[in-house]
């Protein structure tokens, strides 16, 4: 059976019958980052429940199906703007930050692209700098291109030589975005989603032409139309396009393993 990590999924969302889906699918492990909620936060404390309850509650529910449950803590790119919110939050997120099952700093990033958003973006990749942890960073789902664009000029400035590249994860990639972020050493999630972002067939065809290193698929699965099953899904649509096992697994096993196994709180092992 073909080994499945599920490195991007939004478990809040969803229900205890996608649990049973993924574990009979024989997904053995995933990450879970911080997204919005679908409506905007009113106060500090929303955030820390959020965090608290996927820290401990999505931990043992995914347990209960022998699926491996780690999180990614962050203030997301869409609650960025809302001024001192944002600021409050990223000071109360610090001490969840060192939390068991905490692995990574994230989704940070882009939403509408602008000054407010990177402000919070790059304090918070300070943060995880300071700390030694693994960020994960999300690319905005209009103009990608430019949202690159601005992470390139990051990445290049002064405090660029802070973060280490190999220690950053670039999700929601496009055929417009890959070459950069595999050419500047980052790490590349592909978003395999039913509507709006990639089909498995523009996946497969990305990884035709880039190669499987540091490539991982995602389901990216949250509030909309999305699939918990995308990662043995495109594993079954490359099977039928002939790929071989090793190369399969690379993108919907061992790559999202080698990139989380680098934070020390990613405890588990294949
Ligand atoms: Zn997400």
């Amino acid at each position: 059976m073909t080994r499945l990590f599920e490195p991007h999924i939004h478990m809040y969302s969803r229900t205890t019958d996608d649990y049973e889906a993924m574990s009979k699918a024989g997904i053995e492990v995933i990450v879970q980052p911080s997204f919005w909620l679908g409506s905007p936060r009113t106060s500090v404390g929303t955030f820390e429940d959020y965090w608290e309850h996927m820290i401990t509650f999505e931990t043992s529910r995914a347990r209960e199906y022998g699926i491996e449950h780690f999180v990614c803590i962050s203030v997301n790119p869409k609650e960025a703007m809302e001024r001192p919110l944002a600021l409050d939050a990223m000071e109360a997120m610090k001490k969840y930050l060192d939390r068991e099952r905490v692995v990574a700093v994230g989704e940070l990033g882009y939403n509408l692209i602008n000054d407010l958003e990177e402000e919070v973006f790059v304090k918070q990749m300070d943060i995880a700098a300071e700390k030694n942890m693994l960020m994960t960073v999300h690319l905005p789902h209009n103009n990608k291109p430019e949202g690159m664009r601005r992470i390139e000029l990051i990445l290049n400035s002064e405090r660029g030589r802070r973060y280490n590249r190999h220690e950053i994860l670039i999700d929601h990639n496009v055929e417009e975005t890959i070459e950069k972020t595999l050419e500047f050493g980052m790490w590349a999630g592909l978003s395999v989603y039913p509507v709006s972002k990639l089909s498995p067939e523009r996946a497969m065809n990305i990884i035709k032409k880039y190669g499987t290193e540091r490539i991982m698929i995602h389901s990216a699965a949250d509030w909309g139309p999305s699939d918990p099953l995308s990662v043995p899904l495109v594993a079954r649509e490359m099977r039928k396009a002939s790929f071989s096992t090793n190369e399969i697994e690379r993108v919907t096993f061992y790559n999202a393993y080698e990139f989380f196994k680098q934070s020390s709180r990613f405890t588990w092992k294949p």
